[in-house]
């Protein structure tokens, strides 16, 4: 997968948020997935708080 994140690859529906509707310009990559959110404000603070706990964690043990 290449390039931007694209709607129709995004697993969820809703915002999980919120749980209003996923908008195209509201999407992330998360373990290779796409994500969606209602707006970006949401997306960031799920980019925020992943970010966050991969930085804690680090590398899983056994992937990458
Ligand atoms: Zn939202």
């Amino acid at each position: 997968m290449t390039g931007k994140p694209d709607i129709a690859d995004c697993v969820n529906e809703t915002c999980p948020w919120s749980g209003k509707p996923v908008s195209p310009d509201a999407l992330a990559l998360y373990r290779g997935r796409v994500v969606g959110f209602c707006n970006p404000g949401c997306r960031n603070k799920f980019e925020t708080a992943v970010a966050q706990f991969d930085a804690l964690i680090g590398t899983p043990a056994g992937s990458e």
